[in-house]
């Protein structure tokens, strides 16, 4: 059967990836729907802000208990719409938002609460200021498929917690976890206007980025983040950019090769490495090299490849055949370049035409498609290096800087050279996993995105900083206002004198100068 993209005719449909199955369909919003969806958020939202925290968090936890009731369906629906084994649903999409919830129930009270801010300058200490963290209003979300609900979900609580109203525009490929996504927070105390899906696909999405939203938080390719983000560089509207990795593992030769091997694996084959954090290039100290590829070889066959509703699945389909195809096309060109392939290679066709076997390839090189752009497959390429410093070059030669991941015995040493990568986390000794700590925020530098989501930074991203200061002194005029002439000026170099010069006495004597301009006359 065909699995391939399937957006015809204003419809968008979700195909079973393992068996070419339609599993949902839905017509796609027009602009006009996108626009009257933006309004009705935005009429809706200054209730949900004033309803308070607490409230927000109480739905957010009738939220997490309907997902962890529901959690064998929603993680059925998962695997029919995008491939992933069931397990695989389980932990990496609902363990995660069901945990996000946690972080968001524990702590957006405290994060969100005004901030005392105290001054430090002696002539604005009669001043009291804090900061309030206000919501934006409404904020567009726009979705990718390779976690289509872990993704959404915990974007989309950190700015509901926050008093914000949601329009989300999920990948055509999984609309029918977001509308799933839609009924629980429904279900859960969210009004209907404040969080709403649009399904459809790119011109939904650009649709959406031109609405009257306040702010944008685009997950997905590079390029499609480029062109986003030009549309939103119009009219200055800020958004939160999560884009595509290429990220490292380095294998230090001080490195447990079968743990660093089975984490290999893991890492670029999980969710059949359609992961943002995959271990998309692997670098291991000669003296390992052949020692690490024939463990990586060894533990890749016994990996089973199938349906994701089979329990046995290790790796499932592909998304559609343009990923395969892309897949295909940098395997074949690294191997006709002279990378020596280990394991796979190739489709799986007697399983589905959306299936390719778990790939490991030796000897890449840089020049390669496969070592400088996005693969998105079960594809593991391996390099030598010879020391640490080239390892921290060969990693940083990327225009990515997702996340990257040191392996070794000496956690110093792992740490030391996590400061010299360019990427938005360095995990020493583990990988991928810093999605689900719901502590961590994640993000990239260089082409991977700008700004970030999770954690207090991302909570942060939902809100806008307002400072409001108050004077203690209502009925005293400011002694920097008009009244200027060169007493004055003395004044203020005592005064300039009295912060900042070196020495007590000159400090001392600026502030003996200055102390005048107090109760100088002359002031409008
Ligand atoms: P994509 O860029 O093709 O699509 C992402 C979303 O953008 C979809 O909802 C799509 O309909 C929409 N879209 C397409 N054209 C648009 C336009 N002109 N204006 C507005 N929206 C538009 O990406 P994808 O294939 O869905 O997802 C895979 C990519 O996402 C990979 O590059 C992966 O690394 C990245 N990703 C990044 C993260 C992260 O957190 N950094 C997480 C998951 C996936």
């Amino acid at each position: 059967m065909p699995t391939d993209i399937q957006v015809a005719a204003g419809k968008v449909s979700s195909i079973n990836p393992a068996t070419g199955e339609i599993v949902a369909e839905f017509e796609c919003a027009t602009p006009d729907e996108v626009n009257a969806a933006v309004a009705r958020a935005r009429a809706a939202q200054p209730a949900w802000e004033q309803a308070g925290v607490k409230h927000r968090i109480a739905v957010l936890r009738r939220f997490q208990r309907i997902l962890h009731d529901r959690k064998d369906d929603v993680a059925t629906l998962i695997t029919h719409e995008m491939g992933k084994p069931k397990v695989e649903a389980l932990l990496t999409d609902i363990v995660v938002v069901l945990d996000a919830a946690r972080f968001l129930i524990d702590n957006a009270h405290h994060a969100l609460k005004p901030e005392r801010i105290p001054h430090s300058n002696p002539v604005l200490k009669a001043k009291s200021a804090y900061l309030l963290r206000e919501p934006y209003g409404v904020i567009g979300m726009i979705s990718p498929w390779n976690y289509p609900l872990s993704i959404p979900a915990t974007e989309s609580m950190a700015a509901l917690v926050a008093g914000n109203a949601v329009v989300l525009k999920p990948s055509e490929f999984t609309p029918g976890i977001a509308i799933e996504l839609r009924s629980m927070l429904h279900q859960a105390g969210v009004p209907a206007d404040v969080f709403q899906v649009l399904p459809g696909d790119g011109p939904t999405g650009a649709a959406l980025a031109a609405a009257r939203i306040d702010k944008l938080i685009f997950t997905g390719s590079v390029p499609t983040g480029k062109r986003v983000a030009a549309a939103a560089s119009q009219r200055l509207l800020p958004c939160v950019l999560e884009l595509g990795g290429k990220d490292p593992m380095l294998v230090l030769d001080d490195a447990d090769v079968d743990i660093a091997a089975t984490a290999a694996i893991w890492g670029a084959f999980v969710n059949a490495g359609q992961t943002c954090l995959s271990i998309e290039r692997c670098y291991v100290h000669r003296s390992l090299y052949e020692k690490f590829l024939s463990a990586v070889v060894e533990k890749g066959r016994k990996l089973r490849v199938g349906n994701g509703m089979d329990p046995a699945t290790d790796i499932g389909p592909l998304i559609h055949q343009q990923q395969l195809r892309i897949v295909e096309s940098q395997v074949s060109d690294a191997v006709a370049a002279g990378a020596r392939p280990l394991l796979g290679g190739h489709r799986m066709s007697e399983l589905g035409s959306n299936f390719y076997a778990p790939t490991v390839l030796a000897d890449v090189t840089h020049s390669m498609r496969l070592m400088q752009e996005e693969t998105f497959g079960p594809v593991l390429p391996v390099a030598p290096f010879n020391n640490d410093d080239e390892a921290i070059a060969l990693a940083n030669d990327s225009e990515f800087g997702l996340a990257a991941s040191i392996w070794t015995a000496n956690r110093s040493r792992g740490q030391a050279l996590a400061r010299r990568l360019e990427a938005g986390t360095v995990m020493v000794n583990d990988v991928v996993s810093c999605y689900a700590i719901p502590e961590a925020p994640h993000g990239g530098v260089k082409s991977s995105g700008i700004g970030r989501t999770h954690g207090r930074a991302g909570l942060e991203e939902m809100v806008r900083v307002k400072y409001v200061d108050s004077d203690l002194l209502p009925n005293l005029k400011k002694v920097w206002w008009y009244g200027y002439g060169p007493e004055f000026s003395q004044q203020m170099q005592g005064f300039s004198d009295f912060l900042f010069a070196r020495g007590i006495f000159r400090r001392l004597r600026g502030g003996l100068r200055s102390a005048a301009a107090f109760f100088r006359k002359g002031r409008l």
